[in-house]
């Protein structure tokens, strides 16, 4: 009998779980009250991200939808616009939480979600009697896979700063950007004013992400982390995997990137898929079908045990991680390409 083949999940990054090392570091970490006092090691967590990301401050989060609404809360008054690029995680898959629970609304920049210095120029509104202002600029680094240089993002934040606009960057992969442009990160977060960041996607931690600016901005969204349930007790045991994640596992996404890179000329040419190799940055795929709804596609592939979404009419969405070695990125480039008819 031939040993049952494992799935090739390509969902996403968030889909990685923690090492037997890992593990044994969560099992081993000092914990205390992080709620009422502080938790050692959340609190070093906190420091090594505060530092690497070149902030006073940090403050470890549930997730990263709980750290980009923090931000938000923290900088933003009711009913001013947060201006953002098209299709950014927070327009689109954070359940309308800016909205709901901040009171923004956003202003989005028409294009491929990532923007420019000129565009937030051209865009920042000051408030009159009449209109609303703009609060908050939004960078979302990298955006789809994509990445804005740092030339561009210090271009952004000098903008901000000449007009008085607090600016805040969506970096839940931005440890991704920094290995794909070979930057330290601290060169794409500095320029900001806050930055949030995940370490339980491609950097392999099962829960948790870091939300940093400077100290006022800490205590104010420490204060909207316990309003919004967010406190946690012995969070040490989460943070002790945020340290690994962080020690071990940024280097090695040269290897995820190395892989999508891969991925994408393995099904190049494909009959009715779209696909640019020189597209991918980072440890995305974004492939558009010419004849097939992507979901029906998806599942068609998902039966052959090859797993992923689609994003949005078109296109399909593969991601490579930490869980996924040479061998299964090959069996899904094979069993994507025969399910569009190739070979
Ligand atoms: C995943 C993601 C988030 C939210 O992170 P969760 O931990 O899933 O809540 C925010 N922004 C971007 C760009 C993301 O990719």
């Amino acid at each position: 009998m031939n040993a049952p083949v494992a799935p090739v999940d390509l969902r996403s990054d968030t889909v990685t779980k923690p090492s037997p090392e890992m593990r044994a570091v969560m099992a081993r970490a000092a914990v205390g009250d992080d709620v009422i006092d502080v938790d050692p090691t959340v609190q070093e967590l906190e420091e090594l991200a505060a530092h690497l990301t070149g902030m006073e401050a940090a403050l470890f989060v549930p997730s990263g939808c709980m750290a980009n609404l923090i931000a938000q809360m923290v900088h933003v008054r009711r009913g001013d616009e947060v201006l953002v690029g098209q299709d950014a995680h927070i327009v689109l898959h954070e359940v309308g939480s800016g909205a709901a629970l901040a009171g923004v609304q956003y202003e989005v920049v028409p294009g491929d979600g990532r923007i420019t210095a000129a565009e937030v120029a051209a865009r920042i509104k000051a408030p009159t009697f009449h209109t609303p202002g703009t609060g908050l600029v939004w960078v979302e680094n990298p955006h789809t896979g994509r990445t804005t240089a740092a030339e561009e993002m210090r271009r952004i934040a000098a903008v901000c700063r000449e007009r008085g606009v607090p600016l805040h960057l969506d970096g839940a992969r931005v440890f991704n950007a920094s290995v794909a442009l070979g930057l330290p990160v601290r060169e794409l977060t500095a320029p900001a004013d806050s930055v949030s960041f995940c370490l339980s996607k491609g950097l392999g931690a099962p829960v948790g992400s870091m939300v940093c600016g400077t100290r006022a901005f800490r205590t104010a969204a420490h204060r909207f982390r316990k309003m919004l349930g967010g406190g946690m007790r012995q969070a040490g045991i989460l943070a002790a995997a945020g340290l690994y994640a962080l020690a071990k596992n940024v280097d090695r996404l040269a290897d995820d990137h190395r892989r999508a890179r891969r991925l994408a000329e393995r099904l190049e040419g494909a009959p009715g898929l779209a696909v640019r190799p020189a597209d991918v940055e980072t440890n995305m795929v974004i492939a558009e079908l010419a004849h097939e709804n992507p979901d029906a596609f998806a599942d068609r592939c998902a039966a052959r045990g090859v797993q992923f979404f689609s994003h949005g009419p078109r296109h399909v969405r593969l991601v490579t991680h930490l869980d996924l070695d040479d061998a299964a990125l090959e069996r899904g480039a094979q069993v994507i390409r025969e399910s569009l008819g190739a070979d």
